[in-house]
């Protein structure tokens, strides 16, 4: 029967390819791909003969309709992003709607995916996450969505760029208070792989003191307010008032 494999490629270390991820590539005829030319030497090292199909985010529906054609031949289609699972922050959702849309079967694999495997390692402990992707690049547009995530209770995950990290993680700041913990998942899985825990106070410094921990992939994630969060502002004025002598 041919489905739709959504299948997870590694964030950096090639043996986080799942032996199921190894087998649906080698027995697919076509690989769907987020770029091609970056899956090509993927698809090689595993020993997979499949051929690509285009599916970036600026052509889904196209390219949807490309992995319809090839079910409806009798034919099953691998979907791969550049890393980690697809339609996780990268192209795959619409795909996958119109896939079963059109009556056939989507089958999806675990596997590698940024946000789990930092959250993993974060040791914040809360219950409940939320997953929130990328920020805005805007300021005032990020300032606003963080301003919607201040008071939820729940551990935060974002994803950024290296060349941004420093302004969002000082945007971070200033919207959640310097008392919270942020915890740095930077080049998961990789070489140069760090894990760094601070208060979010002290998170610039941090970055700044080493221009090597502002490069390569990072996830970040923040600790939530607390489950009181009036409490909390209640005892922060207290400490000011305090402070001041009042
Ligand atoms: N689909 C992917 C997944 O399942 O995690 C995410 C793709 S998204 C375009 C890329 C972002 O994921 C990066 O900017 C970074 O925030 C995060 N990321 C990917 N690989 C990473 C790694 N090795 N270490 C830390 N973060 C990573």
């Amino acid at each position: 029967e041919s489905a739709l494999y959504v299948v997870p490629t590694p964030l950096g270390n090639l043996q986080d390819m799942s032996l199921r991820a190894v087998e649906v590539l080698k027995a697919v005829p076509w690989v769907a791909a987020e770029d091609t030319r970056h899956s090509q030497p993927l698809l090689r090292h595993f020993g997979s003969g499949a051929r690509l199909l285009p599916a970036h985010q600026h052509n889904e529906e196209q390219a949807a309709q490309g992995v319809i054609d090839k079910l409806a031949a009798g034919e099953a289609v691998a979907l791969v992003s550049d890393a980690g699972t697809p339609a996780v922050s990268d192209p795959g959702a619409r795909i996958v709607a119109r896939v079963r849309e059109a009556g056939f079967k989507v089958v999806p694999l675990p596997g590698a995916c940024a946000a789990v495997t930092a959250l993993s390692a974060s040791g914040l402990m809360a219950p409940h996450f939320l997953f929130y992707g990328f920020l805005p690049a805007k300021a005032g547009q990020r300032q606003k969505e963080l301003e919607a995530l201040a008071a939820l209770p729940y551990t935060l995950v974002f994803y950024e760029a290296p060349h941004r990290v420093l302004e969002s993680v000082e945007a971070l700041a200033a919207a959640f208070g310097p008392e919270r913990t942020i915890v740095f998942a930077r080049e998961l899985t990789k070489l140069f792989e760090t894990i760094h825990a601070c208060p979010l106070g002290e998170a610039l410094e941090w970055l700044q003191a080493d221009a090597n921990r502002q490069r390569g992939e990072f996830v970040l994630l923040v600790e939530g307010a607390p489950e009181d969060a009036d409490d909390g502002a209640g005892e922060r004025v207290l400490r000011l008032l305090l402070a001041e002598g009042l």
